[in-house]
């Protein structure tokens, strides 16, 4: 792409050109533009105060990528995600990538122009949870865009250098926001054991559905069937990872399971089902066609509570765990997938907004069109950084602020 060196630096140091505002302080970089969710169906922009180094072990990030994932839209529309409630303004926004703009005198693994994938929580690293690896069931977890805690739709994010990951060369901005979806699908594998020539069922063919099927491949799964209600997806599907398809019947879900138990290579059922989309019909299904002694992933999020067929999770004496978030190394093992290009994520990424307008890209989501949506900014402009790889990115390294 044909974009010199100077526009890139402009567009890197000052605020994004198209959001039609003016900087309020001569200092552009200084300038952290917010997209805020104020409460329920309420956004507006915010010229914030530029954060600062909590500790000198953080670092200051300019935001580049973000995906906009379905939690970030609930919180949009219903002002609330179970016991979490918007009560104050809330930056949303968790799934990023960016460019560090500015260390503490501590961190020693990046330096200001590296291109970084956020991890969006911070952990306190030092409850029972943390002290035993599960730090994502840390009880004082910080969390990005879940209230209280602001998320990373502004100019600037600060973070612990090691929840700051280097991007692999060829792995561009825009593709690193699927880092964070993609983790959760490798948290679900890791917890289901996944391995080589294993039959695995997907249930939702959504993003993460489908990252959980790209990962199951590139773990060697020699079957991946995915379900859904919903043709087109199930056509993304099969052309992205799927091995094979099944679209839902309004049948009952014994009936559903045993037309899938019929397709090749389930007639004994599968050994890992993953279930992501939290809709008790799929989650009765998946459970009959789970096979004896297999493992049923909970990721999906719907209905706080269900009827659920446990008769036959004692006779098939199966395993049913719950899956939150992703926990040590998933986000190491994430990008490296990426980086050994054992799967790839830019196939994902159907629809694309400038930070001026966020809230259209909101709407998008909203209404369900495209697989994942990604919004550019505020640091860049749908284009800007179009493909950007490592190589473009040494052209126009930022600098720490003098
Ligand atoms: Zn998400
Ligand atoms: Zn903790």
């Amino acid at each position: 792409m044909a974009i010199s060196a100077e526009t890139n630096e402009q567009r890197l140091n000052g605020i994004s050109k198209t959001n039609g505002r003016t900087p309020s302080s001569s200092q552009p970089s200084a300038v952290n533009s917010a997209f805020v969710l104020k409460e329920k169906g309420h956004f507006y922009y915010e010229d914030r105060p530029k954060p600062s180094l909590p500790s000198e072990d953080y670092v200051i990030v300019k935001v580049c990528c973000t995906g906009i994932c379905g939690s970030d839209v609930h919180y949009w529309t219903h002002g609330e995600i179970g016991d979490f409630k918007v009560r104050q303004p809330l930056v949303l926004g968790h799934e990023s990538t960016g460019i560090v703009q500015e260390c503490g005198s501590a961190v020693k693994t990046l330096k200001p122009g590296d291109r970084v994938a956020l991890e969006p929580g911070t952990p306190c690293r030092r409850c029972e949870f943390c002290r035993a690896g599960r730090y994502n069931l840390c009880t004082t977890m910080k969390f990005a865009a879940t209230p209280p805690y602001d998320g990373t739709l502004a100019t600037f994010y600060t973070l612990p250098e090691d929840f700051c990951y280097l991007l692999p060369e060829h792995v561009t901005l825009e593709e690193g926001a699927l880092i964070e979806p993609l983790s959760v699908a490798v948290h679900c594998a890791r917890l289901a054991d996944l391995s080589f020539g294993l039959s695995v069922l997907v249930l939702g063919a959504g993003p993460i559905g489908l990252l959980c099927c790209a990962v199951a491949r590139a773990y060697g799964a020699s079957n991946v069937t995915v379900v859904d209600i919903n043709a087109g997806r199930l056509a993304f599907a099969k052309d992205y990872a799927a091995t094979a398809v099944y679209q839902m019947n309004s049948v009952s879900a014994d009936e559903n399971a045993r037309r899938i138990m019929k397709m090749p290579g389930l007639t004994d059922g599968a050994k890992v089902v993953i279930d992501a989309t939290g809709a008790q019909q799929c989650i009765s299904t998946g459970i009959h066609v789970l096979k004896h002694g297999g493992i049923f992933i909970q990721a999906g999020l719907g209905a706080a509570e269900i009827a659920f067929p446990v008769a036959q999770l004692c006779s098939k004496e199966a395993t049913y765990r719950g899956s939150f978030r992703y926990g040590p190394g998933d986000y190491q093992m994430a990008i490296e997938l990426l980086q050994q290009r054992k799967l790839s994520v830019k196939e994902l990424i159907t629809d694309k907004f400038d930070f001026d307008q966020a809230e259209m890209a909101f709407r998008h989501v909203e209404q369900r069109r495209g697989i994942k949506t990604v919004i550019y900014g505020p640091n860049n402009t749908l284009g800007a950084y179009h493909g950007s790889t490592h190589a473009e990115t040494q052209n126009f390294q930022i600098r720490s602020p003098e």
